[in-house]
């Protein structure tokens, strides 16, 4: 192998894209072009707080591959945020714009701060700050940012104002998951956990069964998890645990979602409740039960518990849930991943549905978006299931082989392969 291991080749997806050769055949200059981002943004975001100090904080945008279209991907604001961990990131954003057929390339964003520390005009002055150090780079046909961890519709608005004011003039088109008066699409807000939910119950292990026997587990109550907890149990399923990051609440019987998330809201976190055993989030992760729906931060199944996990089914939610050598371990297991890069690709969906409905000023109803939502989400995973049976191999390694095959093609005709 002729690579050369420099400092703009990302480790992770290195690493990710060395272990599917055996399974995808790549030529050197495919494996260069798919191992490094084709941008990359640091920068240094100056603060003024309230007390008038001024403090800095590190910035990130990577545009990983724009073969099929303007990259696309979220930002988000957290103290885990650093320069190898969105590049990775922004590299699983390539792959799901290109596994659900979007015209758009990968891209991701961030800022190394824990949020909840600052008021909210800092909020909003950093917010406009990240937008300052990187408008050259972003527009609606260059790079479309979203939200992410901790990021949410009025941090939106506020970057999509300030680059209007940049700009002179009024761009919805240039970010997505903004409020509806500003934009935004009816359904952005469920659409992660709604597409998720869409393709758990199309599974064949799933849709002939009685709902109220499925036992299913749910890490992290934040906008996924809380939702998919929500519509699961509207649609009649037993949800036997829930976790935030404080840790859990389990009942073999099935919880009362509506009330957890009624009881959240006033508390902010996943309150005790009285008769309901509380649980840590390693024993959450550890529960028997039929689905395993990881909704919170990366790497939380490792080779450390795989051993342990007990589900049959993991629908991967969070970006990156399970590492690689977990991976392995759950395959040998026979536990089915259904992987990020489809599992929650509703959100990226609906965001492209905004930016469309951006472009042409006409907006859709809630229903409409829904709709194609489950067009285009089952069209995409339908795609990889298909070629899962083909290549006799695990949905991973197929959703892979549909992103990595587009993304060359594409290269290709372009004429850059
Ligand atoms: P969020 O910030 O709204 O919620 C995160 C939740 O995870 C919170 O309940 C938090 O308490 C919990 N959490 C954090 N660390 C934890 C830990 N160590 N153990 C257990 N719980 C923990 O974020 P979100 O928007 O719901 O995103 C969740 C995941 O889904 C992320 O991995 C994100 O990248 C991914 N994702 C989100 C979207 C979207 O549209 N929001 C789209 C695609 C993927």
């Amino acid at each position: 192998m002729l690579i050369k291991h420099d400092k703009n080749i990302c480790e992770i997806c290195n690493t990710r894209l060395e272990n599917l050769l055996k399974d995808i055949k790549l030529s050197d200059s495919e494996l260069m072009m798919l191992n490094r981002p084709k941008r990359v943004l640091t920068f240094n975001i100056p603060l003024r707080m309230d007390s008038g100090e001024i403090r800095y904080f590190n910035g990130y945008r990577i545009q990983y591959n724009d073969a099929l279209g303007p990259t696309k991907g979220g930002i988000r604001f957290h103290l885990d945020v650093d320069l190898e961990e969105v590049k990775t990131l922004s590299f699983l954003m390539a792959l799901k714009c290109a596994v659900s057929d979007l015209p758009f390339g990968g891209a991701k964003g961030g800022i190394e701060v824990n949020p909840k520390k600052l008021s909210q005009s800092e909020l909003e002055r950093l917010s406009r700050g990240y937008i300052r150090e990187i408008h050259n780079f972003i527009g609606p046909h260059v790079d479309i940012p979203a939200p992410d961890i901790n990021t949410n519709s009025q941090i939106m608005a506020w970057m999509m104002d300030e680059y209007s004011k940049i700009k002179g003039r009024f761009v919805p088109g240039v970010i997505t998951g903004k409020p509806i008066e500003l934009g935004g699409s009816k359904g952005r807000v469920v659409a992660t956990a709604l597409g998720g939910a869409f393709i758990l119950r199309r599974l064949p292990e799933i849709e002939k069964l009685n709902p109220k026997k499925i036992k299913i587990v749910i890490q992290g109550f934040g906008n996924v998890g809380s939702n998919i907890a929500r519509i699961l149990f509207d649609w009649g399923y037993k949800i036997i645990a829930v976790s935030d990051v404080k840790g859990g609440v389990y009942n073999e019987k099935g919880l009362d979602i509506k009330k957890i998330i009624q009881k959240q809201k006033e508390k902010g976190f996943i309150p005790e409740i009285e008769g309901i055993k509380k649980i840590t989030n390693k024993e959450l992760l550890e529960l028997d039960c039929d689905v395993l729906i990881p909704a919170a931060t990366s790497h939380q199944i490792t080779k450390d518990n795989a051993s342990a996990i007990k589900t049959k089914i993991i629908l991967e939610m969070a970006n990156a849930p399970t590492t690689p050598e977990a991976d392995s371990i759950l395959f040998k297991r026979d536990i089915k991943i259904i992987p990020d890069t489809i599992a929650n690709s509703g959100g990226v969906i609906v965001s492209y549905f905004e930016w469309v409905q951006n472009s042409s000023n006409e907006y859709w109803s809630e229903k409409k978006v829904f709709k194609k939502l489950e067009a285009k989400i089952t069209r995409a995973f339908d795609r990889v299931a298909s070629t899962c049976y083909s290549e006799k191999c695990d949905l991973r390694l197929a959703a892979n082989m549909v992103a990595i095959r587009k993304i060359i093609q594409a290269e290709k005709l372009r004429g850059n392969l």
